[in-house]
Formats: structure tokens, C-alpha cells, sequence
């Protein structure tokens, strides 16, 4: 049967170049396993072949496409098992077998080649699971808290314990300045309607790097915001930096993910994962982290943004970087340098309450504002579209940016905008700050 093409694309997979790409091979056959909630999928194939993996929408469902390949006389169905509720197949007219997999729910895919193993030849396995794991199940809308669950932000303090961080000639240290900053961003943000924060540390204890981002999974975080100040040689060198992690670093991470996942699970259906080329791995994971990395771009803007009103700024763009605490690639995650403690005037202004007190409003404005603009499904700030947040906010314009943008932002009226701006008219310049009254 010839299967049509005219579905949506919901997910397009990089297809995966094997090194024999004319050699035609016949499939065999498709068998399946399931196993805590995941499902694998194998196909038997008679040599190696290029493969295409796709997803379509109503119904939805995962194909597979097979470039020079036949379907075998007796080609064996396996059950359907599993997230896998139907096995089908196609043949097209320039020898592309289609194998299509349909599936109760939407899901992630990982697919590879396998070479021939001790009693088995070439296969090609599709490993399914649920594409938003246990979060999905607890905070699909609608599903539990009328209310709307509050968003949850891990607040990391840099460093800690026997790791004291970066230091100024003046003894401030980086792990002391940083956690008394994440405190402060933590009654912020908890005076916040729809907002729970959670201090990744909250004692100068040593936590290792990996530990920090465990301990935001673990609180299924919505935002993971770490805080550090900077040294530099050079005394002169100031500023506050925003970063997000970069896709390299993702990659990276996705890579020792992946290798640590392939160890927990180790077999499904009797296949180790090991076998398969890592850049393979990596590039699909890259696919899956793109969606948390663009939103911790956004979200660092608005941090950026209100940062850089309250404190001079040594970069006016968000920053990349492949920082081991932003690796957790399913949570949205920004690390921010609030200034530079081998700069004299900077650390005076560390250890100032008052400043520590704006640079903490300020991050807490910037998460805020992405938040109110971006409210995830099933979050309070979703299901009331009424709350606004409390408390004056401040707003640095942007190129660009008109007054009745940023009132339509914050949820209030021009003229609210205009009266407590004391502004004449509508004009506003680049860099000017605003004050978003509330309540
Ligand atoms: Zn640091």
C-alpha cells in the first residue's frame, strides 16, 4: 500500500548516512519490546541501509522510511507493544520501504544502525518513550489542580563549601555574595502570584555541578538561574554577563546523557545502545534540546533586560557558553556573572544590601516578565490570564520597542503606562527605564 505524504510534519529527524548508502537490503522483519514505559522497536535487515524517521500527526504515528530496501515475501510482524499500538508497511515505486508505527501518544524517537551481533545481523532499532515523561502526565492542563500549578525556579548559588569561588582584593567572597543575592531572588519571586522558588543550595555546603542540576530535575523545575560573580586580571574589567548554554555544550551533555541512560537501561530486546555511533546520538538529542535552549534565550533577554537596568552591563547581548550546571537541557536554564569582584567599585557594590536587593528584583522582574509572556500549559499564570504580577517592575526599552507593546507586556493600560512614567507623550528612547506599576 502507497501511504500518503500530505500529513503535517511535526518532527523532521536527520536522516543517518550509513557508509554503504546504494546497497539494497531486505527487511526481514520488525519485532518490539516494552519495558518502563519505553518502548524499542528493531527491524531485521538483511545488510546496512540509509533510514528516514518522521513523525505525523493525526493519527499520530512514526515513519520510517528505507531507501533501496524491499520488504521481505514473509516479512514478520511483531505485536504491537507498548506506545506502539499498530505496525504497518508500504512499498513506493523508487524501492522505499515505509514501515510506519502508530502510537497512542505523542513521543520521542531515537534511531541506529546496528551492526551484525553475535546471532543477529543488521538491524535498525527505534527506541520510543513518552516525549514529555512524567512531567506531561502530572501537569497535562486541566488534567489536576484547577488552580494552575506555580512554576517552579531552581535558584542556584555558585559554588559553596570548600569551593569558594572567585574572591575581591576587599575579601568578598563569591559563594557568600551569591547565595545572600539567591536568597533575596527567592522572597522576590515568592512574593510573585503563580511562583515557587527552590534554592539549589541554601548553606555553604559544596555541591558538585552535576548534583545541581539533579537536585532542579528532582523539583521538576520549570527555570534553573544560576548566580556567580566574576574575577578577571585585569581590575579594570566590569559588568554583569548573562549566559544560556550553548548547543555545543548540549551536545556534549546530551552525549553523556544519553551514555548514562544507555547504562541504566542498558537492554531492551536484548540490543545494547552502546553500539551506536555517539554523533548520531548527540544530533537527535540536539533536535529535542532546541526547544528549552530558545526559551532560555528568551528568557535570558528579559533577565538581560532587567539586569541591565539596575547595573552596567559588560556584554548587551545574551552570552553562549557550554557551562556544566546550564547542561540540564530539558529545563530552560540561564547562569548570570552579576559583576566582577577583582573590580574594587563592583565588589563594594556586591556587598551594598541595596544593591544585592536590585540585582535580585531585577532577575526576578526578567523571569517574571518571560514567564507572564509564556505562561507553560497548565501553570497558574496560564489559567488566569487576569493576574498580573505585584509589585513596580522595571523595564529597559529596547530597540523597537513602542509604549503600547510593552503596556500590552505587563497587562496594563497605555495611559496607567504613560501616568506613572510621568511621561508628556508616547516617545520613549533606547535604554530608557520604565517603571511597570501593579496592583
Ligand atoms: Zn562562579
Amino acid at each position: 500500500m502507497l501511504l500518503g505524504y500530505q500529513a503535517r510534519f511535526v518532527l523532521a529527524v536527520v536522516g543517518l548516512a550509513v557508509s554503504q548508502a546504494s546497497i539494497s537490503s531486505t527487511i526481514e522483519g520488525v519485532r518490539t519490546w516494552s519495558e518502563q514505559g519505553k518502548t524499542r522497536v528493531v527491524l531485521d535487515l538483511s545488510g546496512p541501509a540509509d533510514h528516514r524517521l518522521f513523525m505525523l500527526d493525526d493519527p499520530q504515528r512514526i515513519v520510517i522510511d528505507l531507501p533501496n530496501t524491499v520488504l521481505a515475501r514473509q516479512f514478520k510482524y511483531g505485536d504491537s507493544s507498548g506506545l506502539v499500538q499498530r505496525i504497518r508497511t508500504g512499498e513506493r515505486p523508487d524501492n522505499t520501504s515505509r514501515i510506519v508505527l502508530d502510537v497512542a501518544q505523542s513521543v520521542k524517537s531515537q534511531s541506529f544502525l546496528l551492526p551484525p551481533g553475535a546471532d543477529q545481523g543488521h538491524r535498525l532499532v527505534v527506541d520510543l518513550s513518552p516525549a514529555s515523561g512524567r512531567r506531561a502526565e502530572i501537569r497535562a492542563p486541566g488534567a489536576g489542580d484547577p488552580r494552575g500549578r506555580d512554576l517552579v525556579i531552581a535558584i542556584d548559588a555558585g559554588h559553596g563549601g570548600k569551593d569558594p569561588g572567585a574572591s575581591g582584593k576587599n575579601g568578598v567572597r563569591e559563594k557568600e555574595v551569591v547565595m545572600q543575592i539567591a536568597r533575596r531572588l527567592a522572597a522576590a519571586l515568592e512574593a510573585q502570584p503563580g511562583f515557587r522558588p527552590m534554592l539549589v543550595r541554601n548553606s555553604d555546603a559544596f555541591v558538585s555541578l552535576r548534583e545541581r542540576t539533579q537536585r532542579a530535575r528532582a523539583a521538576e523545575a520549570d527555570f534553573f538561574v544560576s548566580i556567580h560573580a566574576d574575577a578577571y586580571r585585569d581590575s579594570s574589567a566590569r559588568g554583569a554577563t548573562v549566559y544560556v548554554l550553548s548547543e555545543k555544550g548540549a551536545s556534549d551533555e546530551a552525549g553523556r546523557r544519553l551514555a548514562q541512560r544507555e547504562n541504566d537501561a542498558d537492554l531492551i530486546g536484548g540490543v545494547s545502545l552502546a553500539d551506536q555511533a555517539s554523533d548520531i546520538a548527540t544530533v537527535i538529542l540536539d533536535i529535542t534540546q532546541n526547544a528549552a535552549i530558545s526559551a532560555s534565550v528568551s528568557a535570558a533577554e528579559a533577565i538581560l533586560e532587567g539586569v541591565g537596568s539596575v547595573t552596567r552591563l559588560r556584554k548587551t547581548e545574551v552570552q553562549q557558553a557550554g557551562f556544566v550546571v546550564l547542561k540540564a537541557p530539558d529545563i530552560p536554564s540561564v547562569l548570570i556573572e552579576t559583576a566582577y569582584l577583582s573590580n574594587p567599585r563592583e565588589e563594594a557594590a556586591l556587598r551594598s544590601s541595596d544593591h544585592q536587593a536590585k540585582l535580585a528584583r531585577a532577575i526576578s522582574d526578567g523571569i517574571v516578565a518571560y514567564f507572564f509572556e509564556n505562561p507553560p500549559p497548565g501553570s497558574y499564570l496560564a489559567m488566569h490570564p487576569e493576574v498580573v504580577p505585584r509589585g513596580p517592575m522595571h523595564h529597559s526599552v529596547s530597540r523597537g520597542e513602542t509604549l503600547s507593546q510593552i503596556a500590552e507586556r505587563y497587562r496594563i493600560s497605555l495611559a496607567r503606562l504613560i501616568s506613572s512614567n510621568k511621561l508628556r507623550n508616547d516617545r520613549i528612547r533606547i535604554g530608557q527605564v520604565l517603571t511597570i506599576p501593579r496592583g
